[in-house]
């Protein structure tokens, strides 16, 4: 586990994931506790639909690493209850450290068959709301990068912070969503693009706007470098599809030895600098860690 013990001295925040997913709930407090020993410091853990909202909620007070997000996901709209709304607002008035995430628009494999129009009416909903509460909002996209930045504008600005969850859009469309103050936030998946339209696209986000993430249990690099194992007991929930999109291979399923673990985010973070081929090495640093839940990549010289 190279990618983890080399860095151990980088402190990181998980910008995204979902450590409430019911595929690792029974081995959650060891990979939160192996996580915390890698110098992961904070987990921005996002919810998905109204039946994982108190789950994550709990986890919010359990551990004061993990900063609750509550947000319905395109994926379960057509599964919202007539009170999902108002049960959103009390979710983040009742917690007041917790981001609006993870909602978005999804037009892949799985996304294509949920209605968009009530895809682009929920999202619409929830990012007013961020707005109204002053909250960031995290932001999900599979091909719907022209409709996103549409909306976006319209809805905008966002002054509490927008991040773009496990970026894979294309190299134009980024200085729309950088214009509009959006982080860009990376995981195990740009580890699948292809490295010259990655390195292209990562050209031009600003680096004050690069996240990393986990988004454990999904988002498992592409690496050739040894990865951290979820450990899973035989009473794990086998066969149960992952939560969101993935957004490049679109794979439904993932095997319980696909599990990503959240420590893997260091590869993350080793490998960006390299795909982004600066030619001085990028660190990851974090700047006010109680008033900015962002960590920056900034090159040493400026440390
Ligand atoms: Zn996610």
């Amino acid at each position: 586990m190279s990618g983890c013990s080399n860095s151990r001295a980088v402190r990181l925040f998980d910008a995204h994931c979902h450590l409430q997913d019911r595929r690792i709930a029974a081995v959650c407090p060891q990979l939160i506790r192996a996580s915390i020993d890698s110098g992961v410091l904070r987990f921005a853990v996002n919810g998905v639909s109204e039946k994982d909202w108190h789950l994550v909620k709990q986890m919010g007070e359990q551990y004061p690493c993990v900063v609750p997000n509550f947000g319905l996901h395109p994926w379960y709209v057509t599964e919202r209850t007539a009170n999902w709304f108002n049960m959103l607002r009390e979710f983040l008035t009742a917690t007041p450290t917790a981001a609006v995430g993870e909602i978005g628009l999804d037009k892949g494999s799985h996304g294509r068959n949920i209605e968009f129009s009530q895809q682009v009416e929920v999202f619409r909903q929830q990012l007013e709301l961020a707005k109204e509460l002053q909250r960031p909002a995290s932001v999900h996209c599979v091909r719907a990068f022209g409709e996103l930045l549409e909306i976006l504008q319209n809805v905008g600005p966002f002054p509490a912070g927008l991040i773009l969850h496990s970026y894979l859009g294309s190299a134009e469309m980024v200085p729309g969503f950088a214009k509009l103050g959006a982080y860009f936030s990376f995981s195990g998946y740009l580890t699948s693009m292809k490295s010259t339209k990655a390195k292209n696209m990562l050209k031009l986000v600003p680096k004050d706007r690069i996240l990393v993430e986990s988004d454990a249990p999904d988002g498992l690099p592409n690496s050739t470098e040894s990865l951290l194992v979820v450990p899973l007991d035989d009473s794990s929930p086998q066969g149960l599809q992952s939560q969101h999109a993935d957004p490049l291979c679109e794979a439904s399923v993932s095997p319980k030895e696909e599990l990503n673990h959240p420590a893997n985010i260091h590869t993350i973070s080793e490998q960006l600098p390299r795909i982004y081929q600066a030619s001085s090495p990028m660190v990851t640093t974090r700047r006010n860690p109680d008033q900015e839940w962002v960590f920056l990549f900034v090159s040493p010289t400026y440390m």
